[in-house]
């Protein structure tokens, strides 16, 4: 935001995993390392031992029943089911049965034979290179700290005990960390790793607590009691900033937290333009406990609802009935508003450990998306046959992901018609006349985006994956980061293009990249023709309140403006000016 001065020195960049900005004290959380004793035992010990061992993993079992319901009751049975893993790992013969032989044949304490085991496991499964075994690690060694702090007599540290508004900083919060955070008192939180995607940072974001991961070393230069600020909007921490600053967040805060006041008036009013144009606002959502919030801030339909948060950091491919279950539940609690549901698109930078695929040197460029689930028919099928029976309970839309041909939509369709196929046979109920629509990210689906057209209901445009294939810029690659750029004429040129060819073809045409949910874009938006914008529910208001002030004739001659220009910084400038004489709440980027 224009006017915050910081001072480069301690001020850190990561990546925002939730929204928002607060200023407190700094509270470093570090799960006390035990210290585990290592001395020998008398063979009429070795019961004493045994029987210690079960007792705390007794106690183990049943404080991760507890946390478990916690968090199945505040946030959601989805992100509760993490605790259902830890409950496995505590029958790993690996850490009970070899246990209590090893101490038999040994003679080793407890202790210390179990915290060998640990090591052993844990570095068994962190040695598969494969995202989901490291993560697995993690977990194994959070369900083996809690068993050593049983053994060793010790309550383990949580952040359940906090006396004051604290944000915690440690190296990585672990599922149980983030699930014992007591709301009232942990007011933002900030790690060394983790991203986006990560379960503490989708738990942040379902919390709605201020949250910056991936900041690499925050944890070695913050002081506990350090004042510092978590600015969630931009990724970044401030730590001991000065008054300056303080005060001018200050100011920010105050006039962000009256803003979304005045923004909340907005929750059932229409996006239209002052000459009465009206423009769609769906949301975009990853797990179904986002829908309060989708609700809460007047979200006319769910634009996007990305099914992979269903097949990550699972031991199993989810079934049918579960997979049915969660789109139900999002299609009746939105009913009668429209849900757009995206087919499973891992791949990129999202694994489904269970398949063991080779390893991708390019994998943005490889089996990702529908070219995963073509390959995967059996994968392809369980999603179709879950997605059609839910569309039976409101209005639910199917949207194919990474479209890069005609030849591979075809291949698509006719999966969803066998689909339905099995299913009348089957007598399940189903819309037998769900809305079809793709995702156009793929430069080659904007060249032929009128040939596509013709063969779906609707066009949604992903500009996340749209930019960086267009550009050739790494979405996720940081070095690059500033010359992924929204703005730059290929850009544009390629979204009039989509929209062009779909208007032409009597079909709508939406938006759901982080794009469409960035206010400073609205008017380029509106003024390029879409019909619907889709983004991250908290960006509704704003983006809302732009459309509703403003007519679509200025945002057609602001458009008409810009594309007589030939360069990104060019626009830019221009944006940026006429984004600074226009809104009160101003961006800079
Ligand atoms: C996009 O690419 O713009 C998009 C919305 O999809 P995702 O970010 O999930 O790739
Ligand atoms: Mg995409």
């Amino acid at each position: 935001m224009a006017g915050i001065i910081m001072n480069e020195s301690n001020t850190l960049k990561g990546i925002s995993a939730s929204a928002g900005i607060v200023i407190g004290k700094a509270f470093i959380y570090s799960p006390e390392d035990i210290v585990i004793s290592k001395y020998s035992i008398d063979i009429s010990d070795v019961k004493n031992e045994i029987t210690r061992f079960q007792i705390a993993l007794k106690k183990t079992r049943q404080e991760i029943i507890v946390l478990k319901d916690k968090l199945g009751k505040e946030i959601g049975k989805v992100h509760a089911n993490i605790f259902t893993a830890h409950l496995l790992i505590l029958d790993d013969p690996m850490l009970t049965a070899d246990t209590i032989n090893e101490v038999k044949k040994s003679k080793f304490n407890i202790e210390h034979v179990f915290s060998q085991s640990l090591a052993k496991l844990t570095q068994m499964i962190e040695s598969v290179d494969d995202p989901y075994f490291k993560e697995r690690g993690n977990d194994i060694k959070d369900v083996g700290r809690r068993v050593l702090k049983n053994l060793v007599g010790k309550n383990r540290e949580t952040l359940v005990d906090l006396k004051e508004e604290v944000i915690v900083f440690a190296k990585d919060l672990s599922p149980s960390d983030t699930a014992t955070m007591h709301k009232e008192k942990v007011i933002g939180f900030a790690t060394d790793i983790g991203g986006k995607t990560s379960h503490t940072a989708i738990m942040a974001r379902a919390l709605q607590i201020p949250a910056v991961v991936g900041l690499g070393n925050v944890t070695e230069k913050v002081t506990e009691g350090d004042i510092v600020i978590v600015d969630g909007n931009r990724g970044i921490i401030l730590i001991n900033p000065d008054e300056e600053t303080i005060k001018k967040y200050s100011i920010e805060l105050e006039k962000f937290i009256a803003f979304e006041r005045e923004l909340a008036n907005l929750k059932d009013l229409k996006a239209q333009t002052k000459d009465d144009y009206l423009i769609k606002i769906n949301a975009n959502i990853e797990i179904p406990e986002e829908i309060p919030l989708v609700h809460k801030h007047g979200a006319e339909g769910i634009g996007l609802y990305r099914t992979e948060f269903l097949y990550l950091n699972k031991p199993n491919l989810p079934s049918e009935e579960e997979q049915f279950n969660a789109y139900r539940f999002v299609v009746e609690e939105m009913a009668p508003k429209p849900v757009i549901l995206r087919t499973l698109d891992v791949g990129g930078d999202k694994f489904l450990s269970h398949l063991n695929l080779a390893k991708e040197m390019n994998p943005f460029l490889g089996l990702r998306a529908i070219r995963l689930c073509l390959a995967h028919p059996d994968i392809f099928r369980v999603q179709l046959r879950a997605i059609l029976r839910a569309s039976a309970y409101g209005k639910l839309k199917i949207m194919f992901p990474m479209i890069s041909s005609v030849e591979e939509l075809k291949k698509a369709k006719e999966f969803l018609e066998e689909a339905k196929k099995e299913l009348k046979t089957d007598g399940f109920a189903f819309d037998e006349n769900i809305e079809v629509g793709v995702m156009i990210e793929v430069p080659s689906a904007v060249l032929i985006a009128d040939i596509l057209a013709k063969e779906v209901s609707f066009f949604s445009i992903g500009t996340n994956d749209l930019i960086q294939y267009t550009l050739a810029i790494d979405r996720i690659n940081e070095n690059i980061a500033h010359l992924y750029n929204p703005l730059h004429p290929a850009i544009l040129r390629s979204i009039k293009l989509i929209i062009d060819a779909a208007h032409k073809a009597n079909i709508v045409v939406g938006m759901c990249g982080e794009m469409a949910g960035d206010s400073i874009y609205t008017s380029i938006l509106l003024g390029l023709g879409l019909d619907s914008l889709s983004m991250s529910p908290i960006a509704i208001p704003e983006v809302k309140k732009i459309i509703r002030s403003t007519t679509l004739r200025e945002a057609k001659d602001y458009v008409g403006k810009i594309f007589a220009m030939s360069t990104a910084d060019e626009v830019k400038k221009f944006v940026n000016s006429s984004i600074t004489k226009r809104y009160t709440v101003v961006k800079e980027f």
